[in-house]
């Protein structure tokens, strides 16, 4: 069970059923948080936010005050952050680059580049010669570092430490220190190192994992003699969806890094979240079609389902929710379906058995038209479902808290 806020509350039950399901998006707790998040780190520390997590322009708008940059994977969300939130400093990163999102790149001014492989960085080193004789291009070398520790057992999916399509080979580590300091490419600055290992980690994990980045990182420097003055440790705060009302320990990370930032005089950390800041603010709200038993289980199929809510069918748990009782008189002739046990599974209107959004909810006397509020839907939500499939209306979407709403 999760506790919706009382806008989120008022505004579930306040829409008709046809302008259900709708995301509810509550923007003062998201600043809240992020204001708590920013708090929590050393001040030396920057903080970027991941938009894939969430690239709602009323987020990222919302997120401004509180981050240093955002990273950007693909051309697509580096012209649509450009837009939202101007002159915030953006790093682009992610695999498969074009040519083309490159030049868009150099273009648009991006400060900095993940780069992500040494063909990656021929390209970016030619274009930029070809686009921006007179600009510095600053580079981060993002590399798959070995993590040998355990600390990566607990993830929930790892980017690094084993094969992936992520980053460098540590092997490389020699020839992109020579590529990038023998002169091939006057206006790459290569200025430090980005690794983003994996998903899910707590904070002593996460602490345990930025440590071994900066150390690798501070090594290399030593080796080649050079000064590598940022070091960027990923993002992969976890969020437990069996218990939403706890939150990443920021705090003990924040104090983790502190230390680590004392360690390493000179260089800049920075972090770069996405689920962990927006997964809260975000609910997805729908009201109940029908209940039914089957086999002797109780299902309600809701309004809506996994194409606009994914997450719980691609991490494979129950997305936390309530159920909000509507005591309205019944608008219609036919009688309204009710639950007669106490446990009752939540489905969608997909013709798939993939279509659960949490199984054996409490939800004892659960009635069609009652409203379900599902929570911890503002990260990898709405935007990594496939809309499309079955051709249902798509949700609403409210900002709440924002100056339009009062
Ligand atoms: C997805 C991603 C992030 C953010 O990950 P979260 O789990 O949302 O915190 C950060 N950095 C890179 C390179 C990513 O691909």
């Amino acid at each position: 069970m999760t506790t919706p806020t009382a806008a989120v509350r008022e505004r579930a039950l306040s829409l008709g059923a046809e302008e259900l399901p709708a995301y509810l998006y509550d923007l003062a707790p998201l600043r809240a948080h992020v204001a708590e998040v920013r708090a929590a780190l050393p001040e030396s520390v920057e903080l970027y936010y991941a938009a894939k997590a969430n690239p709602e322009p009323e987020i990222l708008a919302a997120l401004r005050p509180y981050v240093d940059g955002y990273e950007v994977s693909s051309g697509g969300e580096l012209a649509h952050v450009a837009k939202t939130v101007p002159d915030a400093p953006l790093a682009f990163g992610g695999p498969g680059k074009t040519p083309k999102e490159i030049a868009q790149a150099l273009e648009l001014g991006v400060r900095r580049f993940h780069v992500e492989s040494l063909y990656e960085l021929h390209m970016l080193g030619r274009l930029a010669a070809d686009l921006a004789p007179d600009r510095r291009v600053a580079v981060l070398a993002r590399f798959n570092l070995p993590v040998d520790d355990g600390s990566l057992d607990g993830s929930s999916l790892a980017m690094g430490g084993r094969p992936t399509p992520f980053g460098l080979d540590p092997e490389q580590a020699d020839e992109v220190v020579a590529r990038l300091t023998d002169g091939s490419y006057p206006q790459l600055e290569l200025v430090g190192v980005h690794a983003h290992l994996a998903s899910g980690l707590e904070a002593p994990e996460q602490l345990a994992v930025s440590e071994a980045i900066v150390t690798w990182a501070a090594r290399l420097a030593r080796r080649h003699r050079i000064s590598l003055p940022e070091v960027t440790v990923g993002g992969g705060m976890a969020v437990d969806y069996a218990a939403p009302e706890r939150r990443f320990d920021w705090a003990a990370y924040g104090a983790g890094l502190a230390r680590l930032a004392a360690a390493h005089p000179g260089v800049t950390l920075r972090i770069e979240p996405g689920r962990a800041l927006t997964a809260y603010c975000g609910w997805y709200a729908t009201e109940v079609l029908d209940v039914k038993r089957s086999h002797g289980e109780e299902f309600a199929v809701v309004r809506g389902g996994t194409h606009h809510l994914r997450t719980p069918a691609t991490k494979g748990h129950d997305q936390p929710c309530t159920v909000l009782p509507t005591d309205a008189p019944w608008p219609h002739p036919w009688p309204r379906s009710a639950a007669r046990g106490d446990r009752v599974t939540l489905t969608g209107q997909l013709c798939t058995p993939k279509d659960v959004l949490a199984r054996a909810v409490p939800a004892a006397g659960l009635r069609a038209g009652d409203r379900v509020v599902f929570g911890l839907a503002g990260a990898y939500a709405w935007n990594i479902s496939h809309h499309d499939f079955l051709m249902h209306p798509r949700p609403g979407f409210h900002f709440l808290g924002t100056a339009q709403e009062g």
